[in-house]
């Protein structure tokens, strides 16, 4: 289990998050919710290590990781998916594919990995000599959750994961995540789009100017008033 807690962390002066406190079970979808500039996105940095806390703690199955360097994370399974896909353009879906298993390149189980994938999302199969620049945006997020999921990981957090997508598209990618976490992976969902990331997911925490405010069932966030109001426009 991953727990975060009091995690407080700066881009220079500015203070982007100051009370950030929540867990990750296990497996199972968990939702980061938050308005534009919440302080999700800096979440995620926090927790892969490529941004320093300045207080607080993150905690792996009971070891303070906190210190930890972002390879170390990755190499204990915290895996995460960019916004914006981050692919390399110019290289062909399988190539995006092999370098997010880079991690993981001395267990030779590589390509046990990649034919998994590829049974999972045939479409990528279809496009795995296509050059990733040339792909539909659905089909890039594609590319991109599998390469994340290439490192073999326990946590796997994607960012902004139906930014841009046609509605077909997101219910599909979701269902796709739904499945990984049926797998045994703990998937972190950075989410605007409130109503399908609360569908999604088992759990949600609710991330307000840096601070977390809210943590429960999807469930209970779905019928807390408060959130409700701030987020369902009910
Ligand atoms: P969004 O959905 O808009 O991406 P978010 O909840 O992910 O929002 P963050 O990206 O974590 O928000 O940003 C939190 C705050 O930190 C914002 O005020 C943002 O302007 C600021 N911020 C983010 N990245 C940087 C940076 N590299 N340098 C300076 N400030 C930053």
């Amino acid at each position: 289990m991953l727990k975060v807690e009091g995690l407080a962390a700066y881009y220079g002066d500015f203070q982007a998050l100051e009370n950030v406190s929540f867990e990750l079970p296990d497996s199972g979808v968990t939702a980061l919710l938050g308005a534009n500039a919440a302080g999700k996105t800096t979440t995620l940095r926090v927790i892969s290590g490529v941004l320093p806390a300045t207080a607080g703690t993150v905690t792996l199955d009971g070891e303070d990781i906190t210190q930890a360097s972002s390879e170390e994370r990755v190499r204990r399974g915290i895996v995460q998916v960019p916004e914006g896909r981050k692919l390399f353009g110019t290289l062909t879906v399988e190539e995006n594919l092999l370098l997010g298993g880079f991690s993981r390149r001395k267990d030779g189980k590589s390509r046990e990995r990649l034919d998994r994938i590829y049974s999972m999302l045939p479409k990528l199969a279809e496009r795995r000599t296509q050059l990733a620049g040339s792909l539909s945006g659905g089909e890039q997020q594609m590319c991109a959750v599998g390469r994340g999921l290439m490192a073999d990981p326990s946590i796997l957090m994607i960012d902004e994961m139906s930014l841009g997508l046609a509605p077909v598209i997101v219910t599909q990618m979701f269902g796709f995540v739904k499945e990984i976490a049926a797998e045994g992976v703990s998937v972190l969902l950075v989410e605007q789009h409130v109503q399908h990331a609360l569908n999604a997911a088992d759990r949600a925490t609710i991330i307000e100017k840096g601070v977390t405010t809210h943590s429960g069932t999807s469930e209970e966030i779905r019928n807390d008033p408060k959130v409700r109001e701030a987020y369902l426009g009910a």
